[in-house]
């Protein structure tokens, strides 16, 4: 049956709504495939220019629209005083505009039976609706229960930039393996730059079909790789022999998205010959990728406006600088998000990028509800994971940061080890406790358990970074 998917092709891709960056274009096959961008005057327009398209999208279109129609924000502006006419600028904007997040959501869907939120800009009955309206997905829940995202229209998504960027080009075939959420968009993108989808699941019953469609069709782009399918495949392969340089020769890129990578899973993926371009949600208003220069995940700010923001205060943080990142829709109309807080701590820069383009990057650094702040230094788990795997004994990286709350006068880290080789335990804390003290500036309290301790405590191969204590 997936076979039948594979050798559909992109003659009837234009049915996407007006708006979307594949629409204003001739025909796929038109798609140069020598041109270094996809839409190359909207990926390095002058920041002056980006800037001031989103004022006007925002402030003159979405503002206006959502406060009118979604009842979340206008009873959450209500009650902060604040009406769109006293929103005429970006800084009245940031001064002003209160915060969403996934507690008022979910508080407003609790308190009035409704299952988006308050969120959804257009009345569900009304048929006009049918024809954007076209999918429910779920956001993938990485903390709490997840909401319904509603996915408005057909058409490919802003990721065919990505796509493009990676080195997939009209008559390719696309590895299109994803877990749980928006495979109907993906679909619909993988059409946009040309390039035929080839279908698998997520899951382990499927790796070996995987390694056939591979040596078989020679696709060009894979989203999407994650930390449990690297297991997935190392297994797979060890099985049955397979040669992975050989059988993933043909893609140009592979988008790993769901969690960080660690450094140990990082280097497997690299060995199999495959380049990595890292992806993160953009609280939950789209998503960021790594271009070709893998300095940071970029963005699109013809499709959200990004802030981030001192996480103690709520005061915008310096470029370059960490804060927790809070997103607004420049273009979702059927259920907006107007500043909602992400609970993401990344780092941000707003300055152009070697590969040319001009709009802002982020780098994913963890959730805000896991961080520690030791002496004055903010710690995440990702900031301890390569000094513990530079630790033969621990190299497994997997470990826990034991967390009581945000403020803590010691760092607590639980380790898993395999084998305490011939100095024993006390050696290997040491050594632990050094290459995490040389790495962030905090000098960790570290128990050491047998790394099985560990894995049950979590589905396979992935355990909970933070315990709460
Ligand atoms: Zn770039």
């Amino acid at each position: 049956m997936r076979v039948s998917l594979v050798g559909v092709h992109h003659d009837s891709m234009h049915g996407g709504q007006s708006g979307n960056p594949a629409d204003r274009r001739g025909p796929v096959t038109a798609l140069d495939p020598t041109r270094r961008y996809f839409s190359p005057e909207i990926e390095t327009m002058p920041r002056t220019e980006i800037e001031r398209r989103r004022d006007e999208k925002l402030l003159g279109d979405l503002v206006p629209w959502a406060y009118e129609r979604s009842a979340l924000i206008r009873e959450t502006w209500q009650a902060a005083g604040v009406t769109p006419a006293d929103v005429t600028s970006m800084d009245e904007f940031q001064a002003r505009v209160p915060f969403i997040d996934k507690d008022s959501i979910r508080a407003f869907r609790d308190r009035h039976g409704d299952p988006y939120g308050g969120l959804l800009c257009l009345d569900p009955d009304d048929p006009s609706l049918q024809k954007i309206f076209s999918a429910i997905f779920s956001t993938s829940g990485t903390t709490g229960d997840p909401t319904p995202a509603p996915y408005a229209g057909r058409g490919p998504t802003f990721l065919v930039r990505e796509f493009w960027e990676q080195g997939v080009r009209p008559g390719d075939h696309f590895l299109h393996c994803l877990f749980t959420f928006r495979g109907p968009a993906i679909h619909d993108t993988v059409r946009g730059v040309g390039a035929t989808p080839v279908f698998v699941d997520h899951q382990p019953e499927d790796v070996a079909q995987l390694f056939r469609f591979s040596r078989e069709l020679r696709p060009t782009g894979w989203y999407t790789l994650s930390g449990p399918l690297v297991m997935m495949i190392e297994a797979a392969a060890a099985a049955l022999g397979e040669d992975l340089a050989e059988t993933f020769r043909s893609y140009r890129g592979v988008v790993f998205a769901g969690e960080p990578i660690g450094p140990r899973a990082r280097a497997r993926v690299e060995s199999w010959g495959l380049e990595l371009f890292l992806q993160t949600s953009l609280g939950d208003v789209g998503a960021a990728t790594e271009c070709a220069a893998h300095d940071g995940c970029h963005y699109w700010e013809d499709t959200a406006f990004i802030e981030h923001l001192d996480p103690d205060g709520g005061q915008p943080a310096a470029d370059g600088e960490r804060g927790e990142l809070v997103s607004t829709t420049l273009i979702d109309k059927v259920a907006p998000l107007v500043r909602y807080r992400s609970d993401d701590i990344v780092r941000r820069t707003t300055e152009p990028c070697a590969c040319g383009r001009t709009h802002g990057r982020i780098w994913p650094l963890g959730r805000k509800s896991d961080e520690v702040i030791v002496d004055g230094v903010s710690i995440l788990p990702g900031d301890v994971w390569g000094a513990i795997e530079s630790v033969p004994e621990t190299q497994a990286g997997l470990f826990q940061v034991i967390r009581a709350g945000r403020e803590a006068d010691v760092l607590r880290l639980r380790v898993g080890y395999s084998s305490p080789g011939g100095r024993g335990l006390p050696d290997v804390r040491t050594r632990v406790t050094d290459a995490v003290h040389a790495t962030v500036g905090v000098a960790p309290d570290v128990e050491l358990v047998e790394q099985d301790v560990l894995l049950r405590q979590g589905p396979p191969h992935k355990i909970p970074r933070v315990a709460r204590s």
